[in-house]
C-alpha cells in the first residue's frame, strides 16, 4: 500500500482541476488525475510538474457521467496505489450553447446532468464505500470528499439553466453526504467558486468582463484556479477537520448581498 495518502481529482487536466492538482502535490499528496482525455497535451504537461514536486502521478481517462466505468475505475486506482485518502468532484461542463431558459434543450439539459451531477453523485457514493472499509485498513487516515459547486448554486443564469439546476442539486448531494458520511469519520465539503479565469469561461468573458467592470465581484477581480486550489490544499491539509457540511466561497464576495 502507498505510503502516502492519495487524492483522485476529476478534471485535472486544466482549469481548477489542474491548480488543485498541483497544490496536492505540493501538499504531500500522490495524484490521480482524472479527464475524458488521459492523454491529452494539457495532461501530459501535467505529470512532470507534479512529478517535480515528488508526488506520484497517475493518469486516468474517464467520463464522469459513465457511471458504468466507475467500478472498473476505482479498482484500477487501489490497484495502483492501495489507497484513497481524499475525492475532488471537481470535472464539470458548460452547456455546449448558451441557449435562453425558454429554448433550452433536452439533450443539453441531460449531458450537463449528467457529468456535472449524476457523475459526481455517484462516484463519491462508490468512493464512500471503499473509504469506510479502509478506515479499518489504514494507519492515521483522514478520508474527505469535496464537491466543487459553483456560485450558480444562488445565483439565476437565463442562459445557462441546466448549470444552475446542476449545480444547486450538487449542493445538496453534498449536504446529504456530510450528514451521512459523519458518523464514519469522512468529511465532506463543498467549494463554491465563483468567476475564475479558466478555459470553461473564455467563450462568455467579454460579458463577464463588463460585469466584474461593474461591481459584480465585492472583491473586484477574477478569481484563479490556484485561490480555489488554495481553499482546498487547506481542506485536504485537515485545517477544517471540524467543520464537515461546510460552503467554502471562494467568489471574492459575489455571495455578499448589499443594499
Ligand atoms: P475547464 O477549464 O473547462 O476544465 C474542465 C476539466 O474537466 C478538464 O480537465 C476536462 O478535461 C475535464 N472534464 C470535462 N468534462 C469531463 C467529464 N465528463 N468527465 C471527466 N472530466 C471532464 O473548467 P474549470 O473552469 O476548471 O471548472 C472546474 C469546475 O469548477 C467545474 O465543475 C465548474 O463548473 C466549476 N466552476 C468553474 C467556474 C469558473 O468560473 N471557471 C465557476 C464556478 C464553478 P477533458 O476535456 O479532457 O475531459
Amino acid at each position: 500500500m502507498n505510503s502516502k495518502p492519495v487524492a483522485i481529482i476529476t478534471g485535472a487536466s486544466r482549469g481548477i482541476g489542474r491548480a488543485i492538482s498541483l497544490a496536492l502535490a505540493s501538499g504531500g499528496f500522490d495524484i490521480v488525475a482524472i479527464a475524458r482525455t488521459p492523454d491529452s497535451e494539457c495532461m501530459l504537461a501535467l505529470q512532470p510538474e507534479i512529478e517535480g514536486l515528488g508526488a506520484r502521478f497517475f493518469p486516468v481517462g474517464l467520463d464522469v457521467a459513465h457511471t458504468d466505468r466507475h467500478d472498473e475505475v476505482i479498482s484500477s486506482i487501489l490497484e495502483h496505489y492501495g489507497r484513497i485518502d481524499i475525492l475532488v468532484n471537481n470535472a464539470g461542463v458548460a452547456p455546449i450553447e448558451r441557449n435562453d431558459i425558454l429554448d433550452m434543450d433536452e439533450e443539453s439539459y441531460d449531458r450537463v446532468l449528467n457529468v456535472n451531477l449524476r457523475g459526481p453523485v455517484f462516484l463519491a457514493r462508490r468512493v464512500a464505500r471503499e473509504m469506510i472499509w479502509m478506515k479499518e485498513k489504514v494507519n492515521d487516515y483522514h478520508p474527505s470528499i469535496m464537491f466543487v459547486t459553483s456560485f450558480l448554486t444562488y445565483t439565476s443564469f437565463t442562459h445557462a439553466a441546466e448549470v444552475c439546476v446542476s449545480k444547486a442539486g450538487l449542493s445538496m448531494a453534498a449536504h446529504v453526504f456530510a450528514d451521512r458520511l459523519s458518523e464514519e469519520g469522512i468529511n465532506v465539503y463543498e467549494i463554491r467558486p465563483g468567476l475564475i479565469e479558466t478555459e470553461l469561461t473564455t467563450r462568455g468573458k467579454y460579458k463577464f468582463d463588463k460585469l466584474v467592470a461593474e461591481g459584480l465581484i465585492p472583491q473586484k477581480r477574477w478569481g484563479t484556479p490556484e485561490d480555489v486550489a488554495k481553499a482546498v490544499a487547506s481542506l485536504a491539509r485537515g485545517d477544517w477537520a471540524y467543520s464537515s457540511g461546510t460552503i467554502f466561497e471562494v467568489s471574492g464576495g459575489m455571495n455578499i448581498r448589499s443594499i
